[in-house]
């Protein structure tokens, strides 16, 4: 059967990918998520948020609820810590604006990454050596099979580099509804990662605070990063592969200059550099391309499909493989 025109998903990703759902359903609370359950199954829902980390590559077969659970409270506070929790519907960098004006700190590094603040959890989004973990009190998820409210910790979630059980084995069986971070009151900035001490001091600022830091993170990514408004992405299509030592000391030889970073299991190499070796940044074919100032990140020129931007991150993939024997992993999520 085809899907009727008026369930188009094009406002609701931002890859600008114009395919029907079989219904789209504004959620805004636990009850409309239970009238949704009475007659759909679990299997045929998915989740939206601000949908910034979704490739749709086909028409969506399924309930997509959008998330509009919204609110904010202060649900603790000692000398050390104020514990905030955002409704999952909220949006994120508002959140931490929000957080900023009220000199809370620990959010600051996040600034401006899109979509909601349910989906922060999902891949434990991170940016400029700050990862949600590090905030991170306790979420509140609705089961849907059984309908029942769950509390979980960070211990719960299994939180890793762009990864949580809920992009593994807890995969579509959540909505979570909330998220409580625990923020300090007194900041340790960190300003150690990707221009932003060099950045700061070009401004002459030798005491920041965590407005300075905010600015500077927002200035930096709007000079890097295409605006979705303007141009379709999902930011980073690929995950900065984790190698074994082994591996980066044959590379070296060959690659001298070969950018690296220590990590938990191995040697991490930015993804970006290694795309931009094999010749990919700034291609385009039609209208699907890689960024040409940030080859990590897949664009959407205009109307390329969802089939053409996965069929060129499949080219990106194997030329890495190789030209490097590494395996580039996607971040973004393929529906
Ligand atoms: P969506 O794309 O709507 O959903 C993502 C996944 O989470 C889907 O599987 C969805 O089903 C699930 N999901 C969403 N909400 C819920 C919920 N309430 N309950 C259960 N499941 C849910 N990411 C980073 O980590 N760091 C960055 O610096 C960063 N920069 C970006 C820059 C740009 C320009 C863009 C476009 C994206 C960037 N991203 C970054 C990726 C993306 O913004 C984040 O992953 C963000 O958290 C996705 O939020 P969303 O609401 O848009 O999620
Ligand atoms: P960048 O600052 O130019 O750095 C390039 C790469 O080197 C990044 O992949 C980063 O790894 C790594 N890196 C830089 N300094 C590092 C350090 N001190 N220690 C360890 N690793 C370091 O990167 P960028 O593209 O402009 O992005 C800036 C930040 O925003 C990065 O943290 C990036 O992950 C994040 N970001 C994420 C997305 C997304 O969609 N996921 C999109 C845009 C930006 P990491 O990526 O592991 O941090």
């Amino acid at each position: 059967m085809p899907h009727p025109k008026n369930n188009s998903l094009r406002p609701y990703n931002t890859f600008g990918m114009d395919v029907q759902a079989r219904k789209v359903i504004r959620i805004a609370s636990i009850e409309d998520l239970k009238s949704v359950l009475q007659i759909h199954r679990p299997q045929e829902i998915r989740i939206i948020g601000g949908g910034s980390n979704i490739l749709m590559t086909k028409n969506i077969d399924a309930v997509c609820l959008i998330n509009q659970f919204s609110g904010k409270s202060i649900v603790r506070r000692d000398d050390e810590h104020v514990w905030v929790r955002f409704a999952s519907g909220e949006n994120w960098h508002e959140a931490v604006q929000w957080c900023v004006n009220q000199g809370f700190g620990g959010l600051e590094n996040l600034s401006l990454i899109p979509g909601t603040c349910g989906a922060a959890p999902i891949q434990n989004i991170g940016a400029y050596g700050v990862e949600l973990k590090d905030v991170f009190d306790s979420l509140e998820a609705f089961h849907l099979e059984s309908q029942q409210i769950e509390i979980m910790h960070a211990d719960d979630c299994h939180f890793a580099y762009r990864d949580s059980i809920f992009k593994q084995h807890a995969k579509g069986k959540y909505f979570i509804l909330s998220i409580t971070l625990r923020l300090s009151l007194h900041p340790n900035l960190n300003t150690s990662y990707g221009g932003i001490q060099s950045a700061l001091d070009n401004q002459g600022i030798l005491n920041p605070n965590i407005r300075d830091v905010a600015e500077v993170v927002i200035a930096i990514r709007k000079s890097k990063l295409p605006d979705p408004l303007i141009i379709g992405n999902a930011g980073s299509f690929f995950k900065n592969p984790v190698i074994p030592e082994s591996l980066f000391q044959s590379l070296q030889k060959t690659h001298p200059h070969i950018p690296s970073f220590p990590a938990k299991d191995g040697v991490k190499i930015p993804a970006a550099w290694l795309i931009e070796q094999c010749g990919w940044k700034g291609f385009r074919d039609g209208d699907a391309g890689v960024h040409p100032h940030q080859a990590l990140v897949l664009v959407n020129y205009h109307q390329a499909s969802g089939m053409d931007i996965f069929a060129l991150s499949e080219k990106i993939i194997t030329s890495v493989q190789q030209a490097f024997n590494i395996s580039l992993e996607r971040e973004v999520n393929i529906w």
